[in-house]
């Protein structure tokens, strides 16, 4: 069996001034006095805060991703950021498809693999998010959904090395609520299938992250779960006390 470093991912969306930096020097602390032995830390700022971050967690062992890239290289886009722009800030990962901007900006599964192509080109991992929304779970349209968008997002060539997968049911998404334990496992070992029979060994050593109101009481079942090898957490980043309660998970 292939084994899997575990991801914990902040994604802070439209959170943080230059103020909060205190929250990631926070956590760098706690780290430092506990080390962490069973996975890595990501922290997604918005893009303002990446210059600041990417000095501050320096030598924290904490990474730098960025929440979104365009999927031109450069060009004409009046307010958007390249791929090639967050790696020269010092990102390692950008998350891409997150269900804010594929229901707030439209993006469909072709651009989002093409925001996964462009990512892959700039030497950054994409975290792609997919999940399915409440409709359709009640519809029992889960797994259609999550096979439709895993097919449609996940660029040719992507493996251990360029890719995340992020199974975020768009219901569990800052609501307080979660699947079942079983309903986690479930998708996510349909996602290990479906990685594996298209991009074979590379596909069973890809990391699938869990997200949706994963909080320190969650987080030691949901990371318990086959095939779960992280979280990609929202609200529960921004502080830096409870997201170090996340990762005590991995502790
Ligand atoms: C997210 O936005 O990716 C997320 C999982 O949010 P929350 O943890 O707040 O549900």
């Amino acid at each position: 069996m292939t084994e899997i470093r575990a991801l914990v991912a902040g994604n802070w969306k439209m959170n943080g001034l230059t103020e909060s930096a205190a929250e990631a020097r926070a956590l760098a602390e706690f780290l430092t006095q506990d080390a962490v032995s069973g996975c890595s830390v990501l922290l997604c700022p918005p893009f303002t805060l990446l210059a600041p971050f990417a000095s501050l967690l320096e030598g924290t062992g904490i990474g730098l991703g960025g929440q979104d890239c365009h999927s031109n290289r450069a060009g004409a886009n009046t307010g958007d950021i390249s791929a090639e722009m967050l790696k020269d800030l010092g990102c390692e990962y950008v998350i891409v498809g997150h269900s804010e901007r594929r229901a707030g900006h439209g993006e469909d599964d072709a651009l989002v693999r093409a925001k996964a192509e462009a990512a892959h080109e700039a030497g950054l991992k994409a975290i792609v998010c997919i999940g399915e929304t409440q409709d359709k779970r009640q519809a029992g349209q889960t797994l259609d959904v999550i096979q439709m968008q895993l097919a449609g997002s996940l660029p040719d060539g992507s493996g251990i090395g360029n890719t995340l997968v992020a199974y975020e049911p768009v219901w569990a998404i800052g609501t307080g609520l979660t699947p079942s334990l079983e309903d986690v496992g479930e998708v996510h070992s349909l996602i290990r299938q479906d990685l594996i029979a298209r991009f074979g060994t590379e596909g069973a050593g890809m990391n699938i992250l869990y997200g949706g109101s994963v909080k320190p009481s969650n987080a030691g079942a949901l990371m318990a779960v086959d095939n779960v090898d992280g979280a990609l957490v929202g609200g529960a980043s921004l502080k830096a006390h409870e997201f170090n309660g996340i990762i005590d998970a991995y502790r």
